[in-house]
């Protein structure tokens, strides 16, 4: 008896959905995309409870006809290429006609909409791939599409969703991914009947004050910008990036390539070789930059959720960022603006307690966690941690005792704390003798993955979750040497992957203590991480390894905890060799001493 038989088309449909729809903020970003395409001058986006119950998004671009409308929910249904050979000028957002079609698989769809030249609109309602309403209708020109109950169909995919927070999130971060690339456009976003952003046609400059400056509360954003532009043969680069002073922990930082964002590990290096010596350790500048190259001397055949773009000629682009970025900051050092703004700003009470210092900037570029002496590192770590948490004076023998062994020094310093609250969505705020201690949870989170997947990678026991439907990953070919390098590691960690083509993977199995969906940007971060080792030696691979898996596992650790969840990331953390500083050095947890809290109420 013959087995194999043809998927029906609805099944079909779910399940390239899982490829492109991954989450609301997948949905929308193609629904936002198409009405780009369309050629929409305006675009409104209302959501409600993070696009689970409904993602509306309602344009006035050039709409469709009455067939096209039905046409447009069929897979590699689109109208935007033809052949293949249009694949190489593409000047759409979309192409692959697969969105739509995804998207009615997995939901219920409601889409009106008109051309210009038609009087009447065309009504259609679509659930789980079949239609179950077709009419003509009165309508504006242009097009609305409804998505209501994603994923009604897919419990898995919606149990799968995050909280309400993260979601949200994850939408304003794709929404900013295209707003910040179309400032002609006039956009709407509104959540829950709350206006999110209301951002008006403008120019670049003004867009990113409109998106950013508000947001962090920063008045003149934008004068923190200096203006990047240089044209070659190969590139066309243009945009803003931050000044030296400007920087922060917590940078803004969009790459666009021929008006779609992406993310360039490469290039943002060549950026930040060119603030060499400029900024304070840990800090990082802002920037927006755009390139613009030929159609095809980039890959865009890539899978609609991916973010990384091969170029042709990344080399020599490299070169020419570093060189405009490092121009542009030239030019606003040799040539300091006339600020007129400042002048006005005697206003400012400044007592010399609060004035701003210029931060004294000292790079250590040698600088490598992994290379120091660990019984240093550690040493000075407490020693950092003997002065804040023993401001006063402290029995002799006791400051003697963290000189004498590890083990020792913390048992006579640290004891965890018995109570735990939860501040804000980071940090847990508990009460210790001397003071209160805050502790970054996503740091603590991340300290104790490190361990555990060094433990693995040494026991060879990582829990591995399978994947349900296998993302075949395309990567450079350097990476694909670096993954060969580490496979044995990364399998022991609890990866599953198989090499398909010259550079092609796919990943069947993912750690377990990590987010499936950022498994695949897990995977290249490590990939990078290892890459980026100058000295080849078995032994970094694997801390580099466990330390870029522990950053992205803990990505997601930041939310509200239960009671039980505290109590565990406690133990987990006090049992730790070192739990003030995060392997890559980044403070852990700290104490606002009594004298401190007090003085705040003189
Ligand atoms: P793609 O964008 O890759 O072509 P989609 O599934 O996203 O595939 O859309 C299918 C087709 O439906 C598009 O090619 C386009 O012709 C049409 N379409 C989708 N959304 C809109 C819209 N907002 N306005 C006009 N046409 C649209
Ligand atoms: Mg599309």
């Amino acid at each position: 008896m013959d087995v194999i038989h043809l998927l029906p088309d609805n099944v079909a449909n779910q399940i390239a959905a899982g490829e492109v729809i991954q989450r609301p903020a997948s949905c929308l970003k193609e629904l936002v995309e198409n009405s780009l395409d369309a050629g929409a001058k305006n675009i409104q986006i209302l959501i409600r409870d993070a696009g689970r119950t409904l993602l509306q998004v309602i344009d006035d671009g050039k709409g469709m006809s009455e067939t096209d409308a039905r046409m447009a929910f069929e897979r590699h249904a689109t109208s935007k290429i033809k052949d293949a050979h249009d694949l190489f000028s593409l000047h759409t957002m979309g192409f692959r006609g697969e969105a739509l079609a995804s998207i009615a698989a997995v939901a219920q769809v409601e889409l009106l909409t008109r051309r210009d030249e038609d009087e009447m609109a065309t009504f259609l309602e679509i659930e789980g791939s079949e239609v179950v309403r077709q009419e003509l209708a009165h309508g504006a020109k242009g097009t609305s599409i409804k998505v209501k109950n994603l994923f009604f169909n897919v419990p898995a995919r919606r149990r799968f969703l995050k909280t309400n927070t993260t979601e949200l999130r994850n939408l304003i971060t794709d929404f900013y991914r295209i707003a910040l690339v179309y400032p002609q456009v006039h956009f709407l976003f509104v959540s829950d009947d709350e206006i999110l952003f209301d951002l008006p046609e403008s120019s670049t400059k003004q867009r990113i004050e409109a998106i950013f400056g508000k947001s962090l509360k920063k008045k003149n954003y934008a004068e923190q910008l200096v203006e990047l532009k240089t044209d070659t043969s190969i590139v066309s680069i243009a945009g803003f990036i931050g000044k030296p002073e400007a920087a922060t922990k917590s940078p803004q930082q969009y790459f666009f390539v021929n008006g779609r964002f992406m993310k360039h590990p490469y290039f943002h290096k060549a950026i930040m070789t060119a603030y060499t010596g400029m900024l304070p350790q840990d800090y990082m500048p802002s920037y927006f930059v755009y390139f613009s190259v030929q159609a095809d001397s980039i890959d865009v055949n890539i899978h609609p959720t991916k973010t990384e773009i091969k170029f042709a000629e990344e080399q020599p682009i490299w070169q020419i960022l570093q060189a405009a970025v490092r121009e542009s900051l030239g030019k606003f050092n040799l040539v300091p603006s006339l600020d007129f703004n400042r002048e006005g700003e005697v206003d400012i009470p400044v007592s010399s307690q609060y004035a701003v210092s210029r931060p004294v900037v000292s790079v250590n570029t040698d600088y490598n966690p992994f290379r120091r002496n660990n019984y240093t590192a550690l040493k000075e770590s407490i020693n950092n941690w003997q002065q804040l948490y023993t401001p006063t004076a402290v029995p002799e023998q006791k400051q003697l005792a963290w000189e004498k062994t590890e083990v020792q020094a913390e048992d006579a310093a640290l004891v965890k704390p018995t109570i735990a609250y939860q501040y804000k969505e980071n940090y847990l705020l508990c009460p210790a003798e001397q003071g209160l201690v805050l502790i970054d949870k996503q740091r603590a989170y991340k300290a104790i993955f490190y361990e555990a997947v060094l433990t693995q990678i040494h026991n060879k026991q990582g829990v591995k979750q399978q994947v349900l439907f296998p993302e075949i990953l395309d990567f450079t070919a350097e990476d694909t040497q670096t993954l060969l390098d580490v496979h044995e590691q990364l399998n022991a960690v609890g990866f599953e992957i198989d090499r398909v083509g010259t550079n092609s993977f796919s990943v069947n199995a993912v750690p377990a203590l990590l987010d499936t969906s950022l498994a695949s940007r897990a995977l290249l971060n490590i990939l990078r991480a290892v890459g980026n080792l100058t000295a080849s030696v078995e032994d970094s691979w694997e801390q580099t390894i466990a330390l870029s898996l522990a950053s992205d596992m803990a990505q997601n650790c930041g939310k509200l905890l239960t009671e039980n969840e505290v109590h565990t990331l406690l133990d987990k953390l006090f049992a730790l060799k070192s739990h003030i500083y995060t392997p890559d050095g980044k403070k852990i947890l700290c104490l606002i001493n009594d004298a401190d809290l007090c003085k705040q109420l003189q």
